[in-house]
Protein backbone atom coordinates (compact mmCIF):
# COMPACT_ATOMS: atom_id res chain seq x y z
CA UNK A 1 0.00 0.00 0.00
CA UNK A 2 1.09 3.43 -1.07
CA UNK A 3 2.31 5.94 1.69
CA UNK A 4 -0.59 8.63 -0.31
CA UNK A 5 -2.86 9.99 1.49
CA UNK A 6 -5.85 7.22 1.64
CA UNK A 7 -8.41 9.74 3.23
CA UNK A 8 -11.76 10.03 1.35
CA UNK A 9 -12.24 13.04 -0.76
CA UNK A 10 -14.93 14.71 0.88
CA UNK A 11 -12.53 14.57 4.18
CA UNK A 12 -9.76 15.23 2.54
CA UNK A 13 -8.99 19.11 3.20
CA UNK A 14 -9.60 18.35 6.82
CA UNK A 15 -6.30 16.27 6.97
CA UNK A 16 -4.00 18.49 8.97
CA UNK A 17 -4.75 21.37 11.05
CA UNK A 18 -3.11 24.59 11.60
CA UNK A 19 -3.26 24.66 15.08
CA UNK A 20 -0.79 21.00 15.03
CA UNK A 21 1.56 23.12 13.34
CA UNK A 22 1.63 25.70 15.58
CA UNK A 23 1.43 24.08 18.39
CA UNK A 24 4.39 21.75 17.51
CA UNK A 25 6.79 25.48 16.61
CA UNK A 26 5.86 26.94 19.88
CA UNK A 27 6.60 23.66 21.33
CA UNK A 28 10.04 23.85 19.23
CA UNK A 29 10.75 27.45 20.32
CA UNK A 30 9.49 27.33 23.75
CA UNK A 31 7.26 30.17 22.89
CA UNK A 32 4.26 31.16 24.95
CA UNK A 33 0.71 29.54 23.07
CA UNK A 34 -1.49 31.61 22.19
CA UNK A 35 -3.02 29.87 19.13
CA UNK A 36 -4.82 27.12 21.17
CA UNK A 37 -8.40 28.08 22.52
CA UNK A 38 -7.61 26.38 26.09
CA UNK A 39 -7.56 27.47 29.55
CA UNK A 40 -4.67 26.84 31.76
CA UNK A 41 -6.19 26.67 35.37
CA UNK A 42 -9.21 24.07 36.70
CA UNK A 43 -12.55 24.99 36.98
CA UNK A 44 -14.59 25.10 39.74
CA UNK A 45 -13.21 22.74 43.25
CA UNK A 46 -16.38 21.82 43.59
CA UNK A 47 -16.97 20.19 40.35
CA UNK A 48 -13.92 18.52 40.40
CA UNK A 49 -14.85 17.34 43.40
CA UNK A 50 -18.15 15.56 42.42
CA UNK A 51 -16.69 14.31 39.45
CA UNK A 52 -14.06 12.36 41.87
CA UNK A 53 -16.92 11.00 44.09
CA UNK A 54 -19.15 10.27 41.11
CA UNK A 55 -16.29 7.83 40.61
CA UNK A 56 -16.06 6.15 43.95
CA UNK A 57 -19.75 5.91 43.65
CA UNK A 58 -19.63 3.57 40.33
CA UNK A 59 -20.95 5.71 38.14
CA UNK A 60 -18.38 4.32 35.68
CA UNK A 61 -21.00 2.50 33.25
CA UNK A 62 -22.65 3.51 30.48
CA UNK A 63 -25.23 6.59 31.13
CA UNK A 64 -28.51 6.51 29.70
CA UNK A 65 -28.12 7.47 26.09
CA UNK A 66 -29.98 10.93 26.55
CA UNK A 67 -27.70 12.05 29.29
CA UNK A 68 -27.89 11.21 33.13
CA UNK A 69 -31.16 13.05 34.05
CA UNK A 70 -29.28 15.20 36.99
CA UNK A 71 -27.91 16.86 33.83
CA UNK A 72 -30.79 17.07 31.38
CA UNK A 73 -32.85 18.98 34.56
CA UNK A 74 -30.05 21.08 35.32
CA UNK A 75 -29.46 22.21 31.35
CA UNK A 76 -33.60 22.63 31.18
CA UNK A 77 -33.05 24.81 34.50
CA UNK A 78 -30.46 26.73 33.26
CA UNK A 79 -32.38 27.64 29.80
CA UNK A 80 -35.39 28.58 31.39
CA UNK A 81 -33.49 30.91 34.56
CA UNK A 82 -31.10 32.61 31.72
CA UNK A 83 -33.43 33.34 28.83
CA UNK A 84 -36.96 32.34 29.36
CA UNK A 85 -36.41 29.39 27.60
CA UNK A 86 -38.46 26.15 28.18
CA UNK A 87 -37.52 22.68 27.52
CA UNK A 88 -38.83 19.44 28.42
CA UNK A 89 -35.50 17.83 30.32
CA UNK A 90 -36.72 14.28 29.29
CA UNK A 91 -37.90 15.09 25.40
CA UNK A 92 -35.93 17.84 24.39
CA UNK A 93 -32.85 17.49 25.78
CA UNK A 94 -29.67 15.25 24.64
CA UNK A 95 -26.18 15.30 26.05
CA UNK A 96 -23.39 14.68 24.16
CA UNK A 97 -19.59 13.94 23.79
CA UNK A 98 -18.94 17.72 23.90
CA UNK A 99 -20.40 20.61 21.19
CA UNK A 100 -18.72 18.61 18.62
CA UNK A 101 -20.65 15.72 18.69
CA UNK A 102 -23.61 17.84 19.11
CA UNK A 103 -22.85 19.57 15.65
CA UNK A 104 -22.01 16.51 14.05
CA UNK A 105 -25.13 14.94 14.84
CA UNK A 106 -27.67 17.98 14.38
CA UNK A 107 -25.65 17.83 10.53
CA UNK A 108 -25.20 14.18 10.42
CA UNK A 109 -29.43 13.97 11.71
CA UNK A 110 -30.83 16.48 9.87
CA UNK A 111 -28.76 17.17 6.47
CA UNK A 112 -29.26 14.99 3.01
CA UNK A 113 -26.77 15.06 0.75
CA UNK A 114 -26.63 17.80 -1.56
CA UNK A 115 -28.52 20.02 0.94
CA UNK A 116 -26.69 23.29 1.29
CA UNK A 117 -25.87 24.62 4.59
CA UNK A 118 -25.17 27.93 5.52
CA UNK A 119 -22.32 29.25 7.68
CA UNK A 120 -20.61 32.36 9.16
CA UNK A 121 -17.23 33.17 7.87
CA UNK A 122 -14.84 32.81 9.75
CA UNK A 123 -16.05 29.48 10.76
CA UNK A 124 -15.07 27.00 13.48
CA UNK A 125 -13.85 24.34 11.35
CA UNK A 126 -16.07 21.34 12.91
CA UNK A 127 -19.32 22.59 10.90
CA UNK A 128 -17.22 22.17 7.39
CA UNK A 129 -15.88 18.99 7.91
CA UNK A 130 -19.53 17.72 9.51
CA UNK A 131 -20.94 18.91 6.56
CA UNK A 132 -18.98 17.20 4.44
CA UNK A 133 -19.64 14.08 6.28
CA UNK A 134 -23.11 14.55 5.47
CA UNK A 135 -22.51 14.97 2.44
CA UNK A 136 -23.88 18.09 2.15
CA UNK A 137 -22.70 21.73 0.71
CA UNK A 138 -21.13 24.71 1.75
CA UNK A 139 -22.22 28.16 1.61
CA UNK A 140 -20.44 30.70 3.37
CA UNK A 141 -21.72 34.21 4.70
CA UNK A 142 -18.39 36.81 6.29
CA UNK A 143 -18.52 38.91 8.78
CA UNK A 144 -17.27 42.20 7.99
CA UNK A 145 -15.89 44.75 9.34
CA UNK A 146 -17.72 47.30 11.21
CA UNK A 147 -15.88 50.05 13.37
CA UNK A 148 -13.60 48.07 15.43
CA UNK A 149 -15.30 45.20 15.56
CA UNK A 150 -17.34 42.99 13.12
CA UNK A 151 -20.98 42.33 11.85
CA UNK A 152 -22.61 39.90 9.36
CA UNK A 153 -23.19 40.77 5.97
CA UNK A 154 -26.69 40.90 5.64
CA UNK A 155 -27.14 41.45 2.19
CA UNK A 156 -24.90 38.41 1.28
CA UNK A 157 -26.78 36.37 3.70
CA UNK A 158 -30.08 37.00 2.47
CA UNK A 159 -28.74 36.06 -1.00
CA UNK A 160 -26.95 32.54 0.30
CA UNK A 161 -30.83 31.31 1.08
CA UNK A 162 -32.22 29.41 -1.80
CA UNK A 163 -34.23 26.27 -2.72
CA UNK A 164 -31.81 24.04 -1.57
CA UNK A 165 -30.70 25.59 1.98
CA UNK A 166 -31.99 22.95 4.61
CA UNK A 167 -29.63 24.20 7.54
CA UNK A 168 -27.67 27.36 8.87
CA UNK A 169 -24.95 27.22 11.66
CA UNK A 170 -24.99 30.41 13.95
CA UNK A 171 -21.60 30.84 16.00
CA UNK A 172 -22.63 33.61 18.89
CA UNK A 173 -20.53 35.12 20.92
CA UNK A 174 -17.79 34.01 17.68
CA UNK A 175 -14.81 32.27 17.29
CA UNK A 176 -12.36 33.01 16.20
CA UNK A 177 -13.08 36.81 16.63
CA UNK A 178 -15.42 37.79 19.87
CA UNK A 179 -18.32 39.37 18.23
CA UNK A 180 -21.66 38.91 20.00
CA UNK A 181 -24.17 39.18 17.06
CA UNK A 182 -26.01 42.02 17.34
CA UNK A 183 -30.27 42.05 17.77
CA UNK A 184 -30.54 43.43 13.87
CA UNK A 185 -27.99 40.35 12.51
CA UNK A 186 -30.08 37.77 14.96
CA UNK A 187 -33.28 39.26 13.35
CA UNK A 188 -32.39 39.28 10.06
CA UNK A 189 -31.19 35.63 10.33
CA UNK A 190 -34.30 34.36 12.21
CA UNK A 191 -36.91 36.04 9.12
CA UNK A 192 -34.94 34.38 6.62
CA UNK A 193 -35.10 30.89 8.72
CA UNK A 194 -38.65 31.50 8.93
CA UNK A 195 -39.61 32.47 5.22
CA UNK A 196 -37.38 29.69 3.74
CA UNK A 197 -38.20 26.77 6.40
CA UNK A 198 -34.77 26.62 7.58
CA UNK A 199 -33.22 25.01 10.94
CA UNK A 200 -30.68 26.39 12.85
CA UNK A 201 -28.28 24.99 14.90
CA UNK A 202 -26.87 27.62 17.09
CA UNK A 203 -23.44 27.16 18.59
CA UNK A 204 -23.20 28.51 21.65
CA UNK A 205 -20.70 27.12 23.94
CA UNK A 206 -19.46 30.91 24.90
CA UNK A 207 -22.57 32.06 25.92
CA UNK A 208 -21.68 32.85 29.61
CA UNK A 209 -17.91 34.34 28.44
CA UNK A 210 -19.81 37.55 27.83
CA UNK A 211 -17.84 40.86 28.69
CA UNK A 212 -18.58 44.77 29.32
CA UNK A 213 -21.95 44.20 30.40
CA UNK A 214 -23.26 42.84 27.19
CA UNK A 215 -25.80 39.83 27.11
CA UNK A 216 -25.82 37.00 24.99
CA UNK A 217 -29.33 36.38 23.09
CA UNK A 218 -30.14 33.19 21.90
CA UNK A 219 -31.53 32.80 18.54
CA UNK A 220 -34.31 30.68 19.92
CA UNK A 221 -35.84 33.24 21.87
CA UNK A 222 -36.60 35.19 18.61
CA UNK A 223 -40.11 34.46 17.78
CA UNK A 224 -40.63 31.77 15.32
CA UNK A 225 -37.40 29.99 15.91
CA UNK A 226 -37.68 27.53 19.26
CA UNK A 227 -39.21 25.12 17.13
CA UNK A 228 -36.90 25.50 13.88
CA UNK A 229 -33.41 25.41 16.33
CA UNK A 230 -31.17 23.34 17.64
CA UNK A 231 -29.60 25.15 20.64
CA UNK A 232 -25.81 23.79 21.58
CA UNK A 233 -23.83 24.40 24.17
CA UNK A 234 -21.17 22.89 25.91
CA UNK A 235 -19.27 22.51 29.55
CA UNK A 236 -15.93 22.81 28.61
CA UNK A 237 -15.66 26.87 28.22
CA UNK A 238 -17.85 27.33 30.42
CA UNK A 239 -15.99 25.74 33.72
CA UNK A 240 -12.79 25.49 31.96
CA UNK A 241 -13.08 21.53 31.65
CA UNK A 242 -12.05 21.29 27.65
CA UNK A 243 -11.11 17.43 28.18
CA UNK A 244 -14.30 16.04 29.90
CA UNK A 245 -16.26 16.52 26.99
CA UNK A 246 -19.53 17.41 28.51
CA UNK A 247 -22.51 19.08 25.77
CA UNK A 248 -25.67 19.16 25.17
CA UNK A 249 -28.44 20.24 22.68
CA UNK A 250 -31.71 21.79 23.41
CA UNK A 251 -34.81 21.87 20.62
CA UNK A 252 -38.16 20.72 19.50
CA UNK A 253 -38.08 16.55 20.20
CA UNK A 254 -38.21 15.98 16.21
CA UNK A 255 -35.08 18.13 16.24
CA UNK A 256 -33.33 16.52 18.67
CA UNK A 257 -34.19 13.28 17.87
CA UNK A 258 -33.04 13.27 14.61
CA UNK A 259 -29.33 14.87 16.02
CA UNK A 260 -30.13 11.76 18.68
CA UNK A 261 -29.96 8.97 16.11
CA UNK A 262 -26.75 10.43 14.57
CA UNK A 263 -25.40 10.32 17.98
CA UNK A 264 -26.10 7.13 19.09
CA UNK A 265 -24.00 5.74 16.17
CA UNK A 266 -21.11 8.36 17.04
CA UNK A 267 -20.30 7.53 20.61
CA UNK A 268 -24.03 6.11 21.79
CA UNK A 269 -22.86 8.02 25.25
CA UNK A 270 -19.73 9.04 26.74
CA UNK A 271 -18.80 11.20 29.96
CA UNK A 272 -20.51 8.78 32.30
CA UNK A 273 -18.89 10.73 35.98
CA UNK A 274 -18.31 13.58 34.06
CA UNK A 275 -22.03 14.19 33.55
CA UNK A 276 -23.15 14.06 37.19
CA UNK A 277 -20.17 17.02 38.05
CA UNK A 278 -21.27 19.22 34.98
CA UNK A 279 -25.05 19.11 36.65
CA UNK A 280 -23.32 20.30 40.13
CA UNK A 281 -21.50 23.19 38.26
CA UNK A 282 -24.63 23.88 36.39
CA UNK A 283 -26.69 24.59 39.72
CA UNK A 284 -23.97 25.42 42.37
CA UNK A 285 -21.06 27.41 40.41
CA UNK A 286 -22.88 30.08 37.87
CA UNK A 287 -20.86 32.59 40.48
CA UNK A 288 -17.73 31.37 39.50
CA UNK A 289 -18.11 31.56 35.83
CA UNK A 290 -18.97 35.26 36.92
CA UNK A 291 -16.41 35.51 38.17
CA UNK A 292 -14.02 33.96 35.63
CA UNK A 293 -15.75 36.15 32.62
CA UNK A 294 -14.81 39.27 34.71
CA UNK A 295 -10.96 37.34 34.99
CA UNK A 296 -11.15 36.69 30.82
CA UNK A 297 -13.03 40.59 29.84
CA UNK A 298 -9.31 41.42 32.51
CA UNK A 299 -7.29 39.35 30.40
CA UNK A 300 -8.50 40.49 27.21
CA UNK A 301 -7.72 43.93 28.09
CA UNK A 302 -4.06 42.91 28.73
CA UNK A 303 -3.44 41.47 25.91
CA UNK A 304 -5.48 43.46 23.93
CA UNK A 305 -2.61 46.49 25.09
CA UNK A 306 -0.22 44.37 24.78
CA UNK A 307 -1.18 43.50 20.91
CA UNK A 308 -1.35 47.56 20.57
CA UNK A 309 1.95 49.09 21.83
CA UNK A 310 3.73 46.17 19.83
CA UNK A 311 1.92 47.83 16.65
CA UNK A 312 -1.26 45.58 15.80
CA UNK A 313 -4.61 47.35 14.89
CA UNK A 314 -6.62 45.15 17.72
CA UNK A 315 -10.24 44.68 16.78
CA UNK A 316 -12.51 44.63 19.87
CA UNK A 317 -13.22 41.41 21.29
CA UNK A 318 -16.71 41.41 23.12
CA UNK A 319 -16.77 37.88 24.39
CA UNK A 320 -14.89 34.56 24.47
CA UNK A 321 -11.34 33.55 24.49
CA UNK A 322 -9.84 35.28 21.55
CA UNK A 323 -9.22 38.64 20.07
CA UNK A 324 -7.80 39.22 16.30
CA UNK A 325 -5.00 41.89 15.51
CA UNK A 326 -4.32 42.48 12.16
CA UNK A 327 -0.17 42.91 11.45
CA UNK A 328 -0.38 45.20 8.33
CA UNK A 329 0.97 48.22 10.41
CA UNK A 330 4.22 45.78 11.18
CA UNK A 331 4.49 46.15 7.65
CA UNK A 332 3.27 42.60 7.36
CA UNK A 333 -0.13 40.93 5.41
CA UNK A 334 0.55 37.28 4.93
CA UNK A 335 -0.90 35.54 8.55
CA UNK A 336 -0.04 32.07 7.68
CA UNK A 337 3.45 32.91 6.98
CA UNK A 338 3.97 35.66 10.19
CA UNK A 339 2.05 32.93 12.66
CA UNK A 340 4.69 30.18 11.10
CA UNK A 341 8.01 32.80 11.92
CA UNK A 342 6.47 34.33 15.60
CA UNK A 343 7.71 31.61 17.65
CA UNK A 344 10.62 31.74 16.58
CA UNK A 345 11.13 35.49 16.08
CA UNK A 346 9.59 35.98 19.60
CA UNK A 347 8.19 33.59 21.45
CA UNK A 348 4.80 33.79 20.75
CA UNK A 349 2.35 31.43 19.09
CA UNK A 350 -0.92 32.58 17.58
CA UNK A 351 -2.99 31.13 14.21
CA UNK A 352 -3.82 32.61 11.13
CA UNK A 353 -7.46 33.54 11.20
CA UNK A 354 -7.93 32.75 7.37
CA UNK A 355 -7.47 29.23 8.02
CA UNK A 356 -11.31 29.67 9.17
CA UNK A 357 -12.34 30.77 5.99
CA UNK A 358 -12.97 29.44 2.24
CA UNK A 359 -12.45 33.24 1.12
CA UNK A 360 -8.93 34.03 2.49
CA UNK A 361 -8.80 36.76 0.98
CA UNK A 362 -10.24 39.36 3.15
CA UNK A 363 -8.92 37.62 6.10
CA UNK A 364 -5.01 37.13 4.70
CA UNK A 365 -2.95 38.99 7.47
CA UNK A 366 -5.57 38.35 10.20
CA UNK A 367 -4.55 36.57 13.40
CA UNK A 368 -5.98 35.33 16.45
CA UNK A 369 -4.31 35.14 19.67
CA UNK A 370 -6.26 33.11 22.40
CA UNK A 371 -6.38 34.82 26.24
CA UNK A 372 -7.76 32.31 28.36
CA UNK A 373 -4.17 32.34 30.03
CA UNK A 374 -2.92 32.74 33.77
CA UNK A 375 -1.90 36.53 34.16
CA UNK A 376 1.43 35.84 34.36
CA UNK A 377 1.70 34.09 30.94
CA UNK A 378 -0.17 36.56 29.38
CA UNK A 379 2.53 39.25 30.93
CA UNK A 380 4.88 37.11 29.51
CA UNK A 381 3.78 37.28 26.28
CA UNK A 382 3.15 40.87 26.34
CA UNK A 383 6.66 41.28 27.28
CA UNK A 384 8.15 38.91 23.91
CA UNK A 385 5.43 41.02 22.05
CA UNK A 386 7.65 44.10 22.62
CA UNK A 387 10.34 42.58 21.21
CA UNK A 388 8.27 43.34 17.41
C1 LIG B 1 -14.34 24.89 21.62
C2 LIG B 1 -15.47 25.05 20.68
C3 LIG B 1 -16.35 23.99 20.40
C4 LIG B 1 -16.10 22.59 20.91
O1 LIG B 1 -16.71 22.35 22.12
P1 LIG B 1 -16.50 20.93 22.83
O2 LIG B 1 -17.51 20.94 23.90
O3 LIG B 1 -15.09 20.89 23.33
O4 LIG B 1 -16.72 19.87 21.82
C5 LIG B 1 -17.42 24.21 19.57
N1 LIG B 1 -17.63 25.43 19.02
C6 LIG B 1 -16.80 26.46 19.25
C7 LIG B 1 -17.09 27.77 18.60
C8 LIG B 1 -15.69 26.31 20.09
O5 LIG B 1 -14.86 27.33 20.26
Amino acid sequence: MSSANRTVDRLRPFTTTIFAEMSALAVEHDAVNLGQGFPDTDGPASMLDAAREAISDGRNQYPPGIGVPELRHAVARQQRDRYGLDYDPDREVLITVGATEAIAGAVVGLVEPGDEVIMIEPYYDAYAAAVAMAGGVRRVVPLVPDGDGFRLDRERLAAAFGPKTSMVVVNSPHNPTGTVLSTDDLAEIARLCVEHDVIAVTDEVYEYLVFDGRTHTPLAALPGMRERTLRISSSGKTFNCTGWKVGWVSGPPELVGAARTAKQYMSYVGSGPFQPAVAHALEHELDWVRESARGLQAKRDLISTALSDAGFVVHRSEATYFVCADPRPLGVDDGIEFCRTLPERIGVAAVPVCVFTDDREPWHHMLRFAFAKRDDVIAEAAERLRRL
